[in-house]
């Protein structure tokens, strides 16, 4: 079964208000087994909702719209439905009832307009909304020679779009799809370290299009997501049809993998510091503090992260952290020799296992230029451990790379 899910009002297609509705709807439609091929936003317009719904009952068998149900002019999906399918708009007066009690449990009166929210496209079904004025729609569409396609209207309001979903949607949903029950399950497993073309490459042939279970790859702040999906008549055959191809991936990338679902770097170095009962402090210059932000942020890990300094300029070095002055007369602030200070510095001062720094972005912590590096150090009873890396791609990106990149070097040494 084919899916489209529609989001109207203007503010979503001129972009002031994000729509949400369609990611968590296709989700739910993905638990079904349901497959959505399309994302339409449409404007509050009669006529363009009306060829968008067109178009839609056309090539897909079901559709789910959001907005445009509530009393005022701009909310026109009844009208568009009731025009789309050449019926009229009817009265439902159970619906009336509701709208009327509503109001008067809210002691106020019902302006006329709310009439409108009873109206109905003469032969659908009505969905109701416990906590709100705006009642669903349920409707079967005739499809010469082929089964009807069915639609579903819901309010915009997401709290209320979900509980209808939840209470009316998706039981039609299941009841719909029993003959043929297909579910869909994804697993993400999360690598760092390397390109996404050159992680591509590290992979046979699994990138490829209609390969069952199916692998995609994205890339979000130099963190790549390969994700895997299967469609199976069970959610056990499914993670069992995905196991296989989990394991060609974990066999071909080795330590450039870090974890699974969602779990982000910081997670994954809090957790083998847990498992070994060790502590870590951070200094950090160049990431202001990003790397620190997203280790408290991980449940669990005040035993294991200790806490952090951070520093914006050469003062604060060794003033607050303790740096030797003779390490700053002798080396540039953004040298592998100041970031092995810093690293020592914090572990010291936090009587931690270990110290991870972050240096300065050259020169100083100005916008970085194109050509430099940032230098990371970890400092452990190992002794101490160096990295560093150019300054390339896109700046919005920098710090957060950066910060990744040192909480790289921490988990590889844990390994
Ligand atoms: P409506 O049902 O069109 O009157 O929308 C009611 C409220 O829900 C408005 O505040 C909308 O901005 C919000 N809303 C409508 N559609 C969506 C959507 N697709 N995603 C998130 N919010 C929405
Ligand atoms: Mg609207």
């Amino acid at each position: 079964m084919l899916a489209e899910v529609i989001s109207i009002g203007d503010e979503l297609a001129s972009g002031q208000r994000l729509d949400t509705n369609s990611q968590w709807i296709s989700q739910r439609l993905g638990d079904l087994g349901i497959r959505v091929l399309f994302h339409t936003t449409v404007a509050d317009d009669l006529p363009s909702n009306v060829q968008a719904l067109r178009l839609a009952f056309e090539r897909v068998d079901v559709v789910v719209c959001t907005g445009g149900l509530g009393p005022t002019a701009d909310d026109l999906t009844r009208q568009a439905i009731a025009d789309a399918t050449g019926t009229g708009l009817v009265m439902d007066d159970a619906a009336l009832d509701h709208i009327r009690a509503l109001f008067a449990r809210r002691k106020r009166a019902m302006p006329e307009r709310n009439n409108i929210q009873a109206m109905f496209p003469r032969g659908s079904r009505v969905i109701p909304n416990p906590h709100g004025s705006a009642p669903g729609i349920d409707m079967d569409i005739p499809r010469e020679g082929r089964s009807p396609c069915r639609v579903f209207a819901l309010p915009g309001v997401p709290a209320e779009m979900r509980e209808m979903w939840q209470a009316t949607v998706e039981p039609a949903l299941a009841l719909a799809t029993s003959h043929q029950r297909r579910v869909i399950r994804h697993r993400q497993i999360k690598c760092f370290g390397v390109g996404e073309s050159d992680l591509e490459q590290m992979l046979p042939d699994l990138i490829r299009r209609g390969r069952s279970p199916s692998v995609g790859i994205t890339v979000h702040q130099a963190t790549i997501t390969l994700r895997i999906s299967a469609e199976a008549e069970s959610v056990e055959a499914c993670f069992a049809a995905m196991e296989p191809t989990a394991a060609t991936i974990r066999e071909c990338l080795g330590e450039l993998i870090f974890g699974d679902e969602e779990e982000e770097l910081q997670h994954a170095v809090i957790r083998m510091l847990a498992q070994r009962k060790q502590t870590l402090a951070i200094a950090e210059w160049g990431t202001g503090g990003l790397v620190s932000n997203w280790l408290s942020e991980v449940g669990d890990a005040a035993n294991v992260f200790l806490g952090s300094f951070v520093v914006r300029g050469e003062t604060a070095l060794t003033e607050s952290l303790a740096v030797p002055q003779h390490v700053l007369e002798q080396h540039s602030a953004a040298s592998r020799e100041v970031a092995s200070a810093m690293a020592a510095a914090c572990r010291e001062r936090f009587r931690a296992d270990f110290g991870l720094a972050i240096g300065p972005f050259p020169p100083g912590d100005e916008q970085p230029p194109d050509s430099g590096r940032v230098h990371f150090a970890l400092d452990s009873s190992q002794g101490i451990q160096c990295k560093s890396s150019p300054f390339v791609g896109h700046p919005d990106i920098l710090k957060a790379r950066s910060g990744k990149q040192a909480l790289d070097l921490l988990r590889l040494s844990l390994r």
